[in-house]
């Protein structure tokens, strides 16, 4: 692992990051921004980051509460990532 990618790992330590497949079991590869392919099946999975991410990509206008009820992810969460300007959401 180079620098980034350890720094990277850190990061999406706190955001529930996957470790294995639930389809088939097999082994996540981190492929950045909060997600995940099986190396198995080649399924895509998201990370909480992963998916307020994609959430507000198109969804400009969404506010916290919004993107927490179509996500599932915590307000606070969001809140955390707001913060610390790993997403934008509009309006904030
Ligand atoms: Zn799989």
């Amino acid at each position: 692992m180079d620098k980034l990618e350890k720094a990277m790992a850190r990061m999406v330590d706190a955001y529930n990051r996957q470790g294995v497949c639930k389809v088939c079991g097999g082994r996540l590869k981190f492929q950045g921004c909060g997600e995940y392919v099986c190396e198995g099946c080649g399924d895509i999975t998201y990370d909480d980051y992963g998916k307020v991410r994609s959430y507000v990509e198109t969804h400009m206008n969404a506010s916290v509460d919004d993107t927490a009820e179509a996500t599932g992810v915590s307000r606070e969460s969001i809140r955390m990532m707001i913060r610390e300007r790993k997403i934008r959401m509009g309006g904030l």
